[in-house]
């Protein structure tokens, strides 16, 4: 049987790395910055998202050497002109957690009618030589009047994709990655990966 491909997912997010590998499947070994020995904290200080995931990514391949992606991942709500975009881990402040988030974006929409938002996730892969690509996942939604849900993280509970009743965090992971912004941009990947 063929061995599964080793790749580096540049994150020290567990749920994030669980949801990469149950997307790939059991042909990729995906490896977290942890499982190589990577403790810091690599900086993300990119206009875009696609700079945040190719700078991610980068950084990986030149300190370790090894073929690796990252993702860089924002929530464009237009009611608030597609705040908080590049800066949804930070919205309610550099030390806020996920709660913080939630809680101020549904503050910032209370009896706001246009609730639509999209996820948009954008992922940089750089190959053993160098050669880096970029794969792009958009899931269109809305944002819920209050939290529905436990599963998932960050943001699932109040994002409702379109076509659904039910939020990220009522879904079961199999059902939210095949509709999922990442779960696009990585079945993209997985493309091209197999076609290599
Ligand atoms: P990151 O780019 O993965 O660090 O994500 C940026 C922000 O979006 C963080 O606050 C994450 O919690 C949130 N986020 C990323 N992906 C998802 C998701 O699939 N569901 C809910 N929140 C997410």
């Amino acid at each position: 049987m063929k061995q599964p491909r080793t790749i580096v997912f540049a994150s020290h997010n567990s749920h994030k790395v669980e949801e990469m590998r149950r997307i790939c499947g059991p042909a990729f070994n995906i490896v977290s910055l942890a499982d190589i020995g990577c403790h810091t904290d690599i900086p993300e200080e990119g206009a875009t998202l696609a700079e945040n995931a190719e700078a991610k990514a980068m950084w990986v391949y030149r300190h370790y050497g090894l073929e690796c992606f990252a993702d860089d991942t924002g929530l464009e709500v237009d009611a608030l002109d597609g705040a908080p975009g590049v800066h949804t881990a930070r919205f309610a402040g550099p030390e806020c957690d996920s709660a913080a988030n939630v809680d101020l974006l549904l503050h910032k929409l209370c009896g706001a009618r246009v609730r639509t938002a999209r996820f948009r996730t954008v992922i940089a892969h750089v190959s053993s030589d160098g050669d880096i690509r970029r794969f792009d996942g958009v899931a269109e939604g809305s944002i819920a009047t209050e939290r529905l849900g436990s599963a998932g993280f960050g943001y699932d509970p109040v994002f409702v994709p379109a076509g659904h009743t039910r939020s990220f965090a009522q879904m079961a992971p199999d059902e939210k990655n095949a509709i999922s912004h990442r779960g696009r941009a990585t079945a993209l990947l997985k493309e091209f990966l197999n076609n290599l």
